[in-house]
């Protein structure tokens, strides 16, 4: 993973990937957007205004050398939804009519976008069956196996193997800062059985236990075939210079953006 600057934005791309994949986390740096959305917000939903979130995703576009018309994206809902894009959907508007969480295609005119702010994104690329994909995964997707979903979506549109397909998980809250209730444990047990376990920590000082989102996404991608994982490790709410969260900014906050093309 490394940091980079293009004029005034900065965003993060795994090394994971081959140069020929065109791959970008945004941190909220480099945009227009006023407090609370400061200042790179792609999220048209949470308040901020429309023409700031435009400019934004275009900066956020410009920085990779993407034509801002490429794109293709989805209402994020929390499912287990997958959606092949075959065409760029030739919009910057937030579309509403289309809902999914995860997003795979093979042709290199698309760039797959989507926002988060603590959900964890996840990144996908086959080398072999030249495809790309990726994922938006809260505790909700990760238990419905988003990421595992996309993976056998993957194999069934483009033949892709497994084995072949590398993947990254992104910023998003960490263990440290995220509580959960009761019913998050009760179904990743009988989603993920007795590795489920090794998914939470207790930590001094609080009562509920800690869901870890890269090691359930993790396991969910290594239970569908996939071996070769790079994970961030940076937690959303730890740094609120770089990234949005939901959680430790109360609600009222912006979407950093991430998106993934072939070149
Ligand atoms: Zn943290």
């Amino acid at each position: 993973m490394k940091f980079h600057h293009s004029d005034t934005v900065r965003y993060l791309s795994f090394d994971i990937f081959p140069p020929e994949v065109i791959q970008a986390v945004f941190t909220r740096q480099g945009g227009i957007s006023p407090e609370p959305w400061n200042s790179l917000n792609v999220g048209g939903t949470v308040g901020d205004e429309r023409h700031c979130v435009r400019e934004n995703r275009q900066r956020a576009f410009r920085a990779l050398g993407r034509d801002p018309q490429s794109l293709f994206d989805v209402w994020q809902v929390h499912s287990a939804d997958v959606v092949l894009a075959n065409a760029p959907h030739a919009s910057l508007e937030e579309r509403v009519e289309l809902k999914a969480d995860a997003i795979l295609t093979d042709n290199p005119a698309v760039t797959l976008f989507m926002r988060f702010a603590d959900c964890t994104p996840i990144l996908l690329h086959d080398p072999v069956r030249r495809a790309v994909g990726i994922i938006h995964a809260g505790w909700v997707g990760t238990l419905k196996q988003a990421a595992g979903e996309a993976v056998r979506a993957m194999t069934a549109a483009y033949g892709s193997r497994p084995a072949d397909i590398r993947a990254a998980i992104g910023p998003s809250i960490g263990p440290d800062h995220y509580e959960v209730g009761p019913e998050v444990e009760e179904q990743a047990r009988y989603v993920f059985g007795s590795d489920s376990e090794a998914l939470f920590q207790s930590r001094p000082g609080s009562a509920r236990l800690h869901f870890d989102l890269w090691a359930a996404n993790t396991l969910s991608l290594r239970r569908a075939g996939v071996e070769q994982i790079e994970v961030a490790g940076l937690c959303t709410a730890c740094h609120p210079e770089d990234w949005y969260s939901h959680r430790a900014q109360h609600g009222k906050t912006g979407r950093f953006g991430a998106l993934i093309a072939l070149a």
